[in-house]
C-alpha cells in the first residue's frame, strides 16, 4: 500500500485462513488506499471472504484502515493489547494537548525555536491517517498460537519500535512476518516517546532483536517495508552492529566535551553525519534521545536538565 512519504509503501499480507483470508496490516486511512483494497477485494481474492484482520502495531500505516475493513466485512480485529489501547487513546486525545506534549520533548532535545514553531504549525496528525478502531477485539500476545490454513503461527513480540508489536513466526513453514522489527535495508525507527520520557526504548529494541536470533537462520522474512529476504541472522547482526557503532561514536563525543554536555540536537552529526528538517528532524531527535538514554542506562552518559528545561548529556561515571 502506498505512503505519502518515505519509505513510500507498507507491505500488507493476505494469508489463507480456512475458506477465506486473514489480513495482516491495512495501510493508512486515505481514499487511494481504500480504493486499492476495494479493487483487491473485487478481483484478487478468488471470491473468498476476509475472515479477520490482524494489526501488528498502532502506527498509521499499519492500523489505518483496520476499523473500516472490520466494519465493512463484519470480521474481528486481532491486535496486541497495548497496541490496541494506544490506538484508541491517541484517537480520543486532544490534538493540541498532544502536540504540546511532543513539542515539550523536542524542546528538551534541544530543537531550535524554528523547528518548535514548525511543529505547532504542523500539529499532531495521528487521527488524520487512522480511522475509528473497533471497541471490541481479540488480544494477541507473546507465544500465542494462531492457526491459519496449513500453518501454525507463533506470535513473537518485537518491542522498541512500538510498545508491543506483533510478529508472526511459522516455524514449520520457515516464515517470519517481521512487521517493522527487522527490515531489509533501513533500521526501524526507535525513538524516545513523550509519554515515557525516562524509558530506554533502544535497550528494549536490542533485547528483542537478540531474542529473534533464536529463530532458525533459514527462515524467509516478510518485512513491512522493502522486499522479502533470507538472511535473518545477518540482518539481525547488521542492525545490532549499526546501533553499537552509533553508540560508540556518541560516547566518544561525550568524552571529548566536558561542559555543558551534548543535547540530542548536538548529537545529530555524530549519529547521522547529516542534518534534517521538518518531520525527519522530529524523528531524528527522538532517535538521538533513545541512543542517549541507552548510554545513560549503561552508565556511559548522565542526563542533566538546564534551567531552560533542556536535557544535556555528560560523560557518565562508568567508562
Ligand atoms: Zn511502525
Amino acid at each position: 500500500m502506498p505512503l505519502p512519504g518515505p519509505p513510500s509503501h507498507v507491505n500488507c499480507w493476505v494469508v489463507e485462513d480456512g475458506d477465506g483470508w486473514l489480513l495482516v496490516d491495512t495501510g493508512r486511512s486515505d481514499e487511494p488506499t481504500r480504493e486499492l483494497w476495494r479493487e483487491i477485494f473485487a478481483t484478487s481474492l478468488d471470491n473468498r471472504p476476509i475472515t479477520r484482520v490482524l494489526v501488528t502495531h498502532f502506527h498509521p500505516d499499519h492500523v489505518g484502515l483496520a476499523g473500516w475493513i472490520c466494519a465493512e466485512r463484519g470480521v474481528p480485529l486481532l491486535m496486541p493489547r497495548s497496541e490496541w489501547q494506544r490506538t484508541r487513546i491517541l484517537l480520543m486525545e486532544d490534538e493540541a494537548e498532544l502536540t504540546a506534549l511532543f513539542i515539550d520533548l523536542q524542546r528538551r532535545a534541544g530543537a531550535t525555536p524554528d523547528h518548535l514553531a514548525w511543529l505547532w504549525e504542523e500539529g499532531f496528525t495521528y487521527g488524520r491517517s487512522v480511522g475509528p478502531l473497533p471497541r471490541t477485539y481479540q488480544p494477541i500476545g507473546e507465544g500465542d498460537l494462531l492457526r491459519t490454513r496449513g500453518r501454525k503461527w507463533r506470535v513473537r513480540i518485537g518491542a522498541g519500535h512500538s510498545p508491543e508489536m506483533a510478529c508472526l513466526h511459522d516455524e514449520a513453514g520457515r516464515l517470519l512476518i517481521s512487521a517493522d522489527h527487522i527490515l531489509p535495508r533501513i533500521s526501524p525507527h526507535v525513538g524516545l516517546q513523550p509519554t515515557e520520557p525516562d524509558a530506554d526504548p533502544l535497550g528494549v529494541f536490542l533485547a528483542a532483536l537478540e531474542s529473534f536470533s533464536r529463530i532458525p537462520a533459514d527462515t524467509h522474512v516478510l518485512p513491512s517495508h522493502g522486499e522479502p529476504f533470507h538472511d535473518l541472522h545477518g540482518r539481525i547482526a547488521a542492525l545490532r552492529q549499526h546501533h553499537e557503532v552509533s553508540l560508540a561514536r556518541l560516547a566518544a563525543g561525550l568524552t571529548d566535551r566536558l561542559t555543558p554536555g551534548l543535547t540530542a540536537m548536538d548529537a545529530l552529526p555524530l549519529l547521522f553525519g547529516r542534518s534534517f528538517t521538518g518531520r525527519q528532524l522530529t524523528f531524528a531527535l527522538a532517535e538521538s534521545l533513545a541512543h542517549l538514554a541507552l548510554l545513560d542506562s549503561r552508565g556511559r552518559a548522565r542526563r542533566r536538565q538546564t534551567p531552560e528545561g533542556v536535557w544535556r548529556f555528560e560523560k557518565g561515571a562508568t567508562r
